[in-house]
């Protein structure tokens, strides 16, 4: 079989599956370690039998629901790559807002190069503070994760992306080892989904991506909560404290920021226009 022949007959096997020709594509690319546009090139080489064996194993674990992420074990995330196993969420687009607008809030400070300090809370695979060291080389960064797997992976993304950055194992809804008000920021896109909710959710996501990665508990806040108290004792007078929530969860997560700590405290959208992150600033009082 040629790689076209392989490639239109697998398309048609993941037919019920989202975007069938382009996880043929990729999947076909990752088995032969090419990348796509040497795949279109040579698309009328034969692939040997026992390539097509490894695809055959694949293709039965994505028409199962596997996620694409986990069977290629990476996913691409504001343009770099990230190692993701099933200790880890798989990187969603929606959580590049809060990189966005950390970005833009210090460069308008002049903080860019600032050697400035900020802690990632819940870090999985490490995609946000990954990131925003590896966009700010100057800024001081701490991930914290109370799994060890993905605080494994977080390393190995900081690694392969040349981000510098410290790691903690820790829970987070308990007192984290940092004097109050050294941060510059704190970001975070904790557990969010309430156990109702979850039953709800597509089986490619419950199947395969890890629970305590997405249920806090009962509600659904009590993480959020938790994140909000470490952000209020551990930032700065002046500090951003940025937090990714479910679309439902804007006035829940404002109504957590106290006016006596808080300025600035509103809610921004994802690319759907559903609410999706808690901003807030830590006031220079109290
Ligand atoms: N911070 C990671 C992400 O945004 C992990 C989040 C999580 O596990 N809840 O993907």
């Amino acid at each position: 079989m040629t790689r076209k022949e392989w490639k239109i007959q697998a398309a048609r096997r993941l037919a019920c599956t989202d975007a069938p020709a382009l996880t043929a594509q990729l999947l076909l690319c990752h088995v032969l370690g090419i990348d796509r546009v040497a795949l279109i090139a040579h698309s009328e080489e034969a692939v040997p039998e026992e390539v097509e064996a490894r695809l055959e194993d694949l293709l039965a674990r994505r028409s199962s629901g596997e996620p694409l992420a986990y069977i290629l074990g990476s996913r691409e995330f504001y343009g770099r790559d990230f190692a993701v196993d099933e200790h880890t969420l798989i990187p969603r687009p929606e959580t590049e807002h809060l990189i966005e607008t950390a970005l833009e809030l210090f460069d308008r400070r002049g903080m860019a190069d600032a050697p400035l300090r900020f802690l990632d809370l819940g870090t999985g695979s490490g995609c946000i503070a990954v990131t925003l060291a590896a966009e700010r080389p100057a800024w001081r960064g701490t991930a914290v994760d109370i799994s060890s797997g993905a605080l494994e992976k977080a390393r190995q993304n900081a690694a392969s992306n040349g981000a510098e950055l410290s790691f903690l194992l820790a829970d987070f809804t308990q007192p984290l080892p940092f004097e109050p008000a050294s941060f510059d920021l704190v970001v975070s896109n904790p557990p969010y989904i309430s156990e109702e909710e979850y039953a709800e959710l597509d089986a490619g996501v419950r199947d395969f991506e890890p629970r305590s990665a997405l249920v806090p508990g009962p509600e659904g806040m009590e993480h959020p909560r938790a994140v909000e108290a470490a952000a209020r004792l551990l930032l700065k007078p002046g500090g951003l404290f940025l937090m990714e929530h479910g679309w439902l969860q804007g006035a829940a997560c404002r109504e957590l920021c106290h006016e006596d700590f808080w300025s600035d405290v509103h809610t921004g959208l994802d690319l759907a226009g559903k609410d999706r992150f808690l901003f807030a600033v830590r006031t220079e009082k109290k």
